[in-house]
């Protein structure tokens, strides 16, 4: 096994903080082993938990659908949330829950690499890139840190809520394939 199969059988039966008590299924995440983007959510719903796959109700229908649409396959990219287990009701999850699981996001960044990460959602983007972040104002910026760009962009679930975003994330996600050509440009040609 790796190291990212051995994290995903700890995660399986983690109970270090009280969500790990109402799950059905954690949701480890989902992807290639060396994927260019990683999309990060906010924390499994009822349909992620009941079959422990992340991404798989309505939401993320849609996030198929657009990524389709910009030609980036879903099957690329490697898709994981901040906390691995359903809040009950799917409430945000609490900062002790989020402290508790980052350290499982973090060692699945390592293992990785990405190049391009999308924060989806206020909950992933302001851990991930700035805790005063709105994603209104601040969605489709990009950031580097590290060697690796950031950006935040609306949940899907926000975009089935209030269709009248999906113009602003179609932009956002035409800049991601811009990102992700850019970055396979440089690979082909390098210098
Ligand atoms: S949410 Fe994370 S820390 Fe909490 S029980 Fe699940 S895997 Fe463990």
């Amino acid at each position: 096994m790796n190291t990212l199969q051995v994290l995903e059988q700890v995660v399986k039966r983690c109970k270090k903080c009280p969500l790990g008590e109402t799950r059905t299924h954690s949701v480890f995440g989902q992807g290639p082993s060396d994927p260019t983007i990683l999309f990060v959510g906010e924390a499994p719903g009822e349909e992620e938990d009941a079959r422990g796959i992340p991404f798989v109700g309505k939401s993320g229908a849609l996030l198929s659908n657009i990524l389709e649409a910009v030609d980036i396959p879903r099957e690329s990219v490697y898709i994981t949330n901040i906390v691995k287990c359903r809040p009950p009701g799917n409430r945000d999850p609490e900062p002790v829950e989020r402290e508790a699981c980052l350290p499982y996001l973090r060692s699945q960044f390592k293992e990785l690499h990405p190049k391009i990460v999308v924060a989806l959602g206020r909950i992933a983007a302001t851990t991930l890139i700035h805790p005063d972040f709105k994603i209104t104002r601040d969605h489709g910026k990009w950031i580097h840190k590290g060697d690796t760009l950031f950006m935040g962009t609306f949940h899907p679930a926000a975009l089935l809520r209030n269709p009248s975003y999906k113009k602003e994330a179609w932009e956002d996600f035409k800049t991601l394939k811009k990102q992700l050509e850019s970055y396979e440009n440089k690979e082909r040609n390098p210098g």
